[in-house]
């Protein structure tokens, strides 16, 4: 029987493991096919406090799993098959294994979205990718598309520019989502071309498992064209990884659990932090403060029952 089991091992999970931790709660956090989250899929982190240069943000994660685990932080590497939160003991099950536990502390994240088309899914891992950061490396010298118009977008299509030769951002409005600073490097990189207005329709060639192409429309003109290129990396958003709990725990319209006074879910002994419930700030730092203030609640809700 554990005290406290945390899924997710995110900056919100590492936070709210090295809190736990050093309140002698012992706790587990289950690592799943995302491991370490989003900051794994980043580079230079700068503006997490305490670092004036920046750190790469898979570093920064392995610091907070370095400092949890000197606290006393157990891990266990797989994915989350189902829960039970109708009942006490709470029940995580790891594939085979059935892990009870006193509190639960819910910091699952969330996951990159894609456009929905079927040659997407194709060819995805084919010359389609959610993450510049890990595929960025293959397009050296090559034409990429980075499709969407927020901070993932934006960060996406620079970190490209290093490799690729050109990198076109497809976008469905004529205005960028992203924030100021980034907008204003992306029009001073020679490298980036944008196309406004515009969504991409087919991805080519599912026929040769590679990526040739991509069909446009444009939605002013309703033109249609062929653009050839070797590579597209979708970066329109997130979606909160709440499968899981649905049915058992209150979510918003976009999924994202509803927390209350903190990081309380409706069910008693079951919290929740980071991106999971943050449809607004989604930041590394503000999912480690949730992280901080989940595992307090935890603490605070095994002494009372105690
Ligand atoms: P976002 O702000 O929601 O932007 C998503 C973009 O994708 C929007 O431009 C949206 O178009 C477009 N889009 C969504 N669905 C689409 C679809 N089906 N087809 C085509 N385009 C689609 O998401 P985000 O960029 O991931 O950013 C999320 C949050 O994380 C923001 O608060 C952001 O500031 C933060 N963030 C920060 C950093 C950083 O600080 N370095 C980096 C990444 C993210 P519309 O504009 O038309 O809606």
């Amino acid at each position: 029987m554990r005290n406290v089991v945390i899924i997710g091992s995110g900056c919100a999970g590492l936070t709210a493991a090295i809190y736990a931790a050093r309140a002698n709660l012992n706790p587990l956090v289950i690592r799943g096919v995302e491991a370490g989250g989003q900051l794994t899929l980043t580079t230079l982190v700068e503006n997490f406090p305490g670092f004036p240069q920046g750190v790469q943000g898979p570093e920064l994660v392995e610091l907070m799993k370095k400092q949890a685990t000197e606290f006393g932080t157990d891990f266990r590497e797989g994915n989350v098959t189902k829960v039970d939160l109708s009942k006490r003991p709470l029940v995580v099950e790891v594939g085979e294994e059935q892990i009870e536990s006193l509190t639960l502390i819910i910091a699952s994240g969330a996951s990159a979205k894609l456009l929905g088309l079927e040659s997407e899914r194709r060819l995805l891992g084919h010359g389609v990718s959610t993450c510049a950061t890990c595929d960025g490396y293959f397009f050296r010298g090559k034409d990429v598309a980075v499709v969407g118009g927020g901070d993932t977008a934006a960060e996406d299509a620079l970190f490209l520019t290093r490799y690729a030769k050109q990198v076109n951002i497809v976008h469905r409005r004529d205005q960028l989502r992203a924030c100021k600073i980034m907008q204003d490097r992306l029009r001073r990189n020679e490298k980036i071309k944008f196309l406004w207005n515009t969504v991409v329709e087919e991805i080519l060639d599912v026929d040769k498992h590679e990526v040739s192409g991509i069909r446009l429309c444009n939605l002013k003109t309703h033109d249609e064209t062929v653009m050839p290129l070797d590579g597209v990396f979708i970066g329109i958003g997130h979606e909160p990884n709440t499968g899981l709990f649905r049915g058992q725990l209150e979510v918003d319209d976009l999924g994202y659990l509803i927390t209350h006074g903190g990081s309380k879910t409706n069910i008693p002994g079951v919290f929740a932090a980071g991106d999971v419930k943050d449809r607004i700030y989604r930041q590394a730092i503000t999912a480690s403060g949730s992280g901080c203030m989940a595992a307090m609640d935890a603490e605070r809700f095994l002494e009372a029952e105690h």
